[in-house]
């Protein structure tokens, strides 16, 4: 079976690796579901891995397949399966249990371990491939009508859990009433946030760079949200006029989190951090000025990665409310389709494009 795969740690290593076919009694109990790829989407994660700056091997492996934002359908079950049939839509979940006991509770998206799993990341093989199997408590099931647009599930996932744990961090207030959020980027990842956000009722600002009008500030304002260049508009200056009960940060630039971002956030407000930055950059803190305005202001920062069932669920059902309040949108979202596994390399130069917001692959037709 074809595979995209790297050799972890190793730039430019990407290259077709040639994979066994998955069985269903690899995994245990009669729990494993067969599923054929139908498309993949590839996001920063997957480009830092192909850069050799993040990623490991499975064990017994010296490469890694890539790509973990994964749509598929069932092509067979194990007898104990019970949630899923063969012809049913489905997307599998990132992360794999280990041994914490958040990973035992089915929350491996709060493991302790020091070392995860991750499809297509860490120390398990991803989707840029043609079949897997894998336990039936990892599968999320698809409806139907929502088939073109279940790629981006994955994404969506780990915008629903930053939201879901600022909300279950704000319960500290007993009466937290969020109106107003602001989310720093504009990418992927910040117009799935501001989507999760419409869909709550909040009033929402997008801070970007580019100055609009561009494919995102107009997929922005699609959902009723208000997007503002930071060209123009400093976040300083931002946070002077006005604060919100809610920052999403999902730039990737970290220096933010300490100066223009926490300028941005309200009293007793709540500031989600998502961006994964695994570079080496430092930057000088006015340290008494946060550590003033964080204590005085009873304000909290939440770090949030990867997601789990609760949050893939909570992301189909904002998928449907999304495509009945906007139809289309999410498609709008997808900006270059790459046909075949064998065409990896243009689909990875087509992530390095600006103006490209999610590159897919097209792996095969179901
Ligand atoms: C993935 C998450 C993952 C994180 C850290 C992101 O790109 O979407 O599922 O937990 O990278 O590896
Ligand atoms: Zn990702």
């Amino acid at each position: 079976m074809k595979a995209v795969a790297v050799f972890p740690g190793k730039a430019g290593s990407l290259h077709l690796a040639d994979l066994p076919e998955p069985k269903l009694d690899d995994i245990p109990d009669g729990k494993g579901v067969l599923v054929k790829i139908l498309r993949c989407g590839l996001d920063g994660t997957d480009k830092e891995i192909a850069a050799g700056e993040y990623g490991a091997a499975p064990d017994g492996f010296d490469f890694l397949v890539e790509g973990h934002e994964n749509f598929g359908v069932v092509l067979e079950t194990a007898p104990n399966v019970t949630r899923f049939k063969p012809g049913d839509f489905v997307v599998c979940r990132v992360r794999r249990a280990g041994g914490s006991l958040y990973d035992l509770l089915d929350m491996p998206d709060m493991t302790t371990d020091q070392e995860y799993f991750e499809h297509g990341i860490s120390r398990v093989h991803g989707f840029l491939t043609e079949a897997y199997v894998e336990d039936e408590r990892y599968l999320i099931l698809i409806p139907e009508g929502l088939k073109n647009i279940g790629v981006l599930l994955e994404p969506t996932s780990v915008i629903e859990k930053g939201l879901t744990q600022a909300y279950e961090v704000q319960r500290r207030l007993k009466v937290w009433q969020a109106a107003s959020a602001a989310v720093l980027g504009a990418g992927t990842i910040g117009l799935l946030a501001s989507m999760g956000l419409r869909n709550r009722g909040l009033e929402v600002t997008v801070f970007g760079l580019d100055e609009p009008p561009y494919p995102n500030s107009d997929l922005v304002e699609a959902v009723g949200a208000t997007y503002v260049s930071t060209k123009r508009t400093t976040l300083e200056a931002a946070g002077a006029a006005r604060r919100f009960d809610l920052v999403f940060e999902c730039t990737g630039f970290s220096p933010l989190v300490f100066d223009g971002a926490r300028n941005l956030l309200a009293k007793n407000g709540v500031m989600v951090l998502s961006s994964v930055t695994g570079g080496q950059r430092t930057t000088e803190v006015p340290s008494d000025a946060f550590n003033l305005d964080m204590v005085l202001g009873n304000k909290v920062m939440v770090g949030t990665v990867n997601a789990n069932r609760e949050h893939f669920e909570q992301g189909v059902r904002d998928m449907a409310l999304s495509e009945a309040r906007w139809p289309g949108w999410f498609g709008r979202l997808i900006t270059q389709r790459v046909q075949g596994l064998e065409n990896f390399g243009e689909a990875f130069q087509a992530l390095s494009e600006p103006g490209n917001i999610k590159v897919v692959v097209e792996i095969a037709s179901g």
